[in-house]
């Protein structure tokens, strides 16, 4: 069987964006791949984080993967801090990236540029070579995420490539898998910024544990524009949104969409992609409720996963130290 990897920063709880994006993925490949899903606590340190809320974001992300469909009798779900591979592996790594090509990550610009300056850590800055050795420990031939990835995804390709070129056959190089459409969801304030789970504007993002009364209120205040008519446009990036979100749900094609409300205004529109985003979620916030008083349940589940992961990753590590000329214990 083939494998995949992937994992998503308890740096909040999971988005609209982060489902639609690359979780729904995730559930659709989960049985024709060996499936490692991963909560990646070591990433979401890379900004400024309190403990407590790490430790509550990181069981909602599990227990929101489980609620969304992933089968933990079915995938490894695991924990990043809890295979200290990753760790190990990053090390060697960082000794193979280069500083001007971390220094060109468009997540580490956008990101850099809201903190201050003496708050952008080195960790944030190597952030691309700890995500590589996540997917390169697992010997990954395909990772499903969310187009905002794409070029981590380019970097850890590169450097698995370069690594290979440079001792002998080590890593595989992985493919990443982003849909065509609706791999990037839009904040509902600022329609040209994705929607982010770390956001501190909380109208910004959806998040699958927002009430009913709460996603309505957050689509009827996301900002669109003056034209009026619903239309799938550049130039109407709100809109552009809202229908790629209500597509993504329900199937149906853009222009069936259009044409349904051609004549209707703006308002009629966004409460029933609301309703739609509201039907979708329902489910799923059943299951989230009912995970997180069983954290007994949780953690059974993450500590068999990292016993499984730890084997996998612990062979290509073995691999990688005997390579650079790191003596066996
Ligand atoms: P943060 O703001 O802390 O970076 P995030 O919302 O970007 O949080 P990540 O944990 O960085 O979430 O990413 C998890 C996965 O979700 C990745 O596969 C990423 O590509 C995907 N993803 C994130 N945001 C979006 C979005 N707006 N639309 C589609 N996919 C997304
Ligand atoms: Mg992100």
């Amino acid at each position: 069987k083939k494998v995949i990897f992937s994992g998503m920063q308890p740096s909040g709880s999971l988005t609209l964006g982060n489902y639609l994006g690359a979780l729904k993925n995730w559930v659709k490949l989960q049985s024709e791949y060996d499936s490692y899903y991963c909560v990646v606590d070591m990433h979401a340190i890379t900004v400024p984080k309190e403990p407590k809320d790490l430790r509550k974001n990181t069981f909602e992300v599990l227990a929101n993967y489980i609620a969304a469909g992933i089968d933990p009798e079915q995938v490894t779900l695991f924990i990043q801090s809890h295979v200290s591979a990753h760790a190990e592996l990053s090390w060697i790594l960082n000794c193979f990236s280069y500083y001007g090509e971390l220094g060109r990550m468009t997540q580490f610009k956008d990101k850099s540029k809201k903190l201050d300056h003496n708050a952008i850590t080195a960790g944030l800055f190597t952030y691309p070579v700890l995500m590589a050795s996540d997917i390169l420990l697992y010997q990954a031939d395909l990772v499903p995420v969310g187009e905002d990835q794409r070029q981590h995804l380019e970097i850890t390709r590169d450097i698995a490539t370069r690594f290979n070129n440079r001792f002998s056959e080590t890593f595989k190089i992985p493919e990443p898998f982003i849909e065509k459409e609706g791999a990037k969801i839009m904040n509902l304030q600022e329609p040209l910024s994705k929607m982010s789970k770390s956001d501190s504007n909380e109208n910004a993002y959806i998040l699958l544990s927002d009430d009913v009364d709460l996603i309505r209120r957050k689509f009827k205040r996301s900002v669109t524009d003056s034209i009026g008519v619903v239309k799938y446009t550049d130039e109407q990036p709100g809109i552009k949104n809202l229908l790629n979100i209500y597509s993504k749900i329900t199937h149906k094609p853009y222009d069936e969409i259009v044409a349904d409300y051609e004549g209707k205004g703006y308002a009629q529109f966004k409460d029933d992609v609301a309703e739609v985003v509201i039907n979708e979620l329902k489910p799923i916030q059943e299951k989230i409720d009912y995970l997180l008083k069983n954290k007994d349940y949780l953690e059974k589940i993450y500590q068999s996963g990292a016993e499984k992961a730890d084997a996998t990753a612990r062979k290509t590590l073995r691999k990688v130290s005997k390579k650079v000329g790191f003596l066996p214990k």
